[in-house]
This record gives C-alpha cells, structure tokens and sequence, in this order.
C-alpha cells in the first residue's frame, strides 16, 4: 500500500471515529477538504478494504439506498430518524426482544440488529 493511501485510510478512520456513521460521499467531502486530489475511487476503495479486515462494519443504508459505514463493529441497535437520516447507536434491551415476537406471534424469532425509525430531537422540534 503507498504512503499516500495509508495516509488517506487514517484519515477515514479518524473521521469514522468521529462521527460514527458515514456514507462514501460523506467520507468523500471530508478528505477533499485536506486532499483536493481525493476520487470517489479512492474513497471507495479504501472504505471496502476497511470492511474486507473488519475495520468497519455496514451500517443500515442512507437515504436512496446508500451504502453507510460504522465504525462500531460491535453488534448494535439503531435509532435512524426519518426526517434527517441521522443514525444512532443504541441497544436495544434484550428483555424487550420476547415482547416483539410475542406481538409477531407465529413462533417467528428475532435474530441481528434492530432498527428503529422515528423523529431526532432536532427534527421534532423543528416539526412543531
Ligand atoms: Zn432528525
Ligand atoms: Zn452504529
């Protein structure tokens, strides 16, 4: 791997690492504002390495089926508000999981993460 791009895969995670979910264009606006030379092909390159080696896991998908990147690898909830696409982490208590699938019924079992869809603070007030 060329200095360049060892730079530039750094760079990615420092971002990831701050803001914990993004999108390869939103990874993309950040690096151009350090590296102007920085391509959607770089960019993307990187990001799919990152989830090759298990630096980066997916995250639910943006807003037009988006493919998003979390830094947390861990296995996680989300909140994702409807209104801004803003994704959190959260977790979802496990005494809660037999309550859903009692409402499923049919013996139906929920199995990986969850996603949960409303309004952020932000959009709710701005909604009023
Ligand atoms: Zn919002
Ligand atoms: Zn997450």
């Amino acid at each position: 791997m060329s200095e360049r791009s060892t730079r530039y895969t750094k760079a990615v995670q420092g971002y990831l690492t701050e803001v914990g979910h993004a999108t390869n264009v939103e990874v993309l606006e950040y690096l151009q504002k350090s590296y102007a030379d920085v391509s959607a092909t770089t960019v993307h390159r990187i990001t799919t390495r990152l989830i090759e080696r298990g630096k980066l896991a997916m995250a639910p998908i943006a807003k037009g089926n988006v493919m998003r990147f979390d830094i947390n690898t861990e296995p996680h909830d989300h909140f994702v508000c409807s209104n801004c696409d803003m994704l959190r982490d959260t977790h979802i208590a496990s005494a809660i999981r037999p309550l859903l699938e009692e409402s499923i019924g049919d013996g139906c079992q929920i199995s990986g993460n969850l996603v949960v869809s409303g309004l952020c603070k932000k959009c709710s007030k701005e909604m009023k």
